[in-house]
């Protein structure tokens, strides 16, 4: 007994210790991707109900590892965050997302908008002035609305001085917020009043159940959204069946494989060929 539980012991410390050198390894890595220009953003159209037409794309991260292929933003992402290192990387990101707007404003659709995903950490960590991709936002000079972020819910539960201030700040500048993955946090119709939030995105676990509790939880998002004056969008819709029901509860927008993956840009431009109006 005493000598198996020194051999487990061992593999706990050996794995323990793996694990270690590979959060290290990681971390180190993920400083050179940044330097070696490593990430791409991929783009997911996000879709009208009433017109039928893409309206906005949202900015998804990819890591293109040059050994390992695509590593997920869900891996590296809360790596970033731990070490700051979502600060220079978000920044880039929301760079290449405004740039990217301007061009398919020009060439494609002059009404298209960004969605770009924020981490608390960055409006945690940064004063608004100080925030490098605001200052590319100011000059290109899009008019309100062109940009929306998206935050979690959790950034409003503890009001912050900072993070109060800069989303103040965001608005002030025309950009728009939308909570992510609504309904799986605990936010309340005062935060949502409060920190004069734009759009709801239905979080996708409810949309998959739609033929079940789901579609009570969608009534009841979709009904709170519209009075206080939100836009809904909801997430991860993959099949005609939920359109067409997210249709009869009077949804504003879907997004979903059901309509397109994220994709790089040169495939995604493939979608904004066609002439589009809001
Ligand atoms: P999210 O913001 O909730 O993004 C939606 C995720 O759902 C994306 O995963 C997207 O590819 C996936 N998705 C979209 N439609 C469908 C569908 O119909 N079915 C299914 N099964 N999945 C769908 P992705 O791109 O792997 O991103 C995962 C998460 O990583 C994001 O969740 C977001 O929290 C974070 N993330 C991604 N890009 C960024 C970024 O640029 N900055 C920050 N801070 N976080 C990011
Ligand atoms: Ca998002
Ligand atoms: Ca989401
Ligand atoms: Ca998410």
């Amino acid at each position: 007994v005493k000598n198996s539980g020194r051999k487990s012991f061992r593999y706990y410390s050996r794995a323990l210790h793996d694990a270690i050198h590979a959060r290290l390894r990681m971390i180190r890595n993920l400083r050179k991707a940044l330097e070696e220009n490593q990430f791409e953003v991929y783009y997911q159209p996000i879709v009208s109900l009433k017109t039928g037409h893409i309206t906005r794309m949202e900015a998804l991260v990819r890591w293109i590892h040059p050994t390992q292929g695509i590593i997920s933003p869900d891996i590296f992402i809360p790596l970033a965050e731990d070490t700051g290192l979502i600060v220079p990387i978000g920044n880039w990101i929301a760079n290449q997302a405004i740039k990217q707007l301007s061009y398919w404003r020009k060439k494609y659709n002059p009404e298209l908008k960004m969605a770009i995903n924020l981490s608390p950490v960055q409006l945690r960590s940064q004063e608004f002035d100080d925030i490098s991709w605001i200052q590319t936002l100011q000059r290109e000079g899009f008019h309100s609305g062109a940009i929306t972020i998206e935050i979690t819910e959790g950034l409003l539960l503890n009001s912050e001085t900072r993070v109060n201030h800069n989303l103040k700040m965001m608005h002030q500048a025309g950009i728009q917020i939308a909570i992510d993955d609504f309904g799986t946090g605990y936010s309340s119709l005062a935060y949502l009043r409060k920190f004069n939030i734009d759009f709801l995105k239905i979080d996708r676990s409810f949309v998959e159940d739609l033929q079940g509790v789901g579609y009570e939880l969608c009534t009841a998002i979709i009904a709170m959204a519209h009075s206080l004056g939100l836009g809904v969008i909801a997430e991860g819709v993959e099949t005609e069946e939920q359109k067409k029901l997210l249709i009869e509860l009077g949804c504003d927008y879907i997004q979903g494989y059901l309509y397109s993956k994220p994709l790089p840009v040169a495939e995604i431009e493939k979608l904004l060929i066609l002439p589009m109006h809001d």
